[in-house]
Formats: C-alpha cells, structure tokens, sequence
C-alpha cells in the first residue's frame, strides 16, 4: 500500500509517501531480545540497520517500477519493522491488525467478547475487525455483551435519529 500524506505545504503537491507491506517475523527474529522507542531508548546492532536499508532499497525498487520518477527524487527513508510496532503498541510479533485469522474456518481464530472469567470482557480488533471502524464496531459488540444488543441498537438509533435496523438474536 502507498499513500500521499498531505503536508503543511499546501495543496498543490505532497512531499513525502508512505509505503506499507509485508514481513513476517521470523525475519527479525534474531533481533527480538532488543527494545528501542524514543520514550525507552535501546541498540540494535549494525546488521539491523543494514537489514532495514536492504529492505528499504527492495520495497522502493518495486514501488519505481510502478512510478519511475520516484527513482532520484527520495531525499531520505524512514523505516519500520514488526519490532518498532511491538515495541510501541505492545502486539505480540509486532502485528499491525491483530491476530492473524484463519480464512477457511474462521471459528478457530474466533475471541468471543465475553470470557469464562465471569466480568471479564474483551474488546479491540481480534474481537471482530481491525482498523479505526473495525474497532468501533467491536466495542459496541462488547458494549452490547453488557447492556443488551436491543437496549443498545434502540439507544444508539434514538441518539443518531437513525433509521430502522432489525435486531437479530
Ligand atoms: C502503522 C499503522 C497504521 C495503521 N493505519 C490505519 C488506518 O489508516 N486506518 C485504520 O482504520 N486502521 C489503521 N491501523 C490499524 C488500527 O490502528 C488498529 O486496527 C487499531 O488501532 C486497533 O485498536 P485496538 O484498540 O484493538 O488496539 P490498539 O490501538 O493497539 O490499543 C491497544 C493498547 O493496549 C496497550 N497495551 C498493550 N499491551 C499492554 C499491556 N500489557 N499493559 C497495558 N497496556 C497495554 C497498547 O499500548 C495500546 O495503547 C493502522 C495500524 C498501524 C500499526
């Protein structure tokens, strides 16, 4: 995925892009021992660094071949890997969306919101979907779990002058 942020500088163009793809973990494993954030600083070592670049440098050759203008126009590279989202967001494996689920039987990666601890209720986007509107949509599941789906569709239908939505269940 690659996305224009805008910037600061107008409308006219944008100045930086940022490019999203895959990485499994095992290809930092070697290097899951350290930590590093600006809050809690820690070393990675030189073959880190070097590995990021070499990775930089792949994923911008596939990008130039797409858009080849980008090819002397970068002016610098920023780079993240599974453990920078680990250590900031504290998911196991430096996962971006949550666990990962199982396409071809889905109730195996199934997390129900409500937990044989009675009281204990989960939320977020293993529970449902990833994303901002995944997890909205996950928390009113939850919410749901303690109020009832009826009293909290009604309510919310109420609040938002919404239109009739049919409760199942
Ligand atoms: C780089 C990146 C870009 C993204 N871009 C988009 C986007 O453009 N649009 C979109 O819809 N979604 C995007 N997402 C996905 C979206 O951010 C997530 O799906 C969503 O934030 C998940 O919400 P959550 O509440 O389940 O978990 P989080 O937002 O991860 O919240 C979990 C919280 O729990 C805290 N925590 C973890 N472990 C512990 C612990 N042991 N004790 C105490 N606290 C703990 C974490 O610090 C964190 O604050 C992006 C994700 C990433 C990583």
């Amino acid at each position: 995925m690659l996305f224009t942020p805008r910037t600061g500088q107008g409308d006219a163009h944008v100045d930086s892009a940022s490019i999203m793809t895959f990485m499994p973990f095992a290809e930092v494993e070697q290097w899951a021992g350290s930590h590093n954030t600006t809050a809690e600083p820690g070393t990675r070592n030189t073959d880190y660094e070097a590995f990021k670049q070499r990775k930089a440098e792949e994923v911008l050759r596939a990008v130039v071949r797409r858009f080849p203008q980008l090819s002397d126009a970068v002016r610098g590279m920023w780079t993240t890997t599974p453990l920078t989202f680990r250590d900031y967001i504290g998911c196991p494996e430096g996962t971006t969306y949550g666990i990962q689920k199982e396409a071809t039987a889905p109730m195996r990666t199934y997390l129900s919101p409500r937990t044989k601890v009675p009281n204990l209720f989960l939320t977020g986007q293993n529970i449902n979907l990833h994303g901002i509107l995944g997890v909205t949509v996950s928390s009113v599941v939850t919410c749901a779990e303690l109020v009832g789906k009826r009293y909290l569709v009604e309510k919310i239908q109420r609040e938002t002058g919404g239109g009739e939505v049919v409760v199942k269940g």
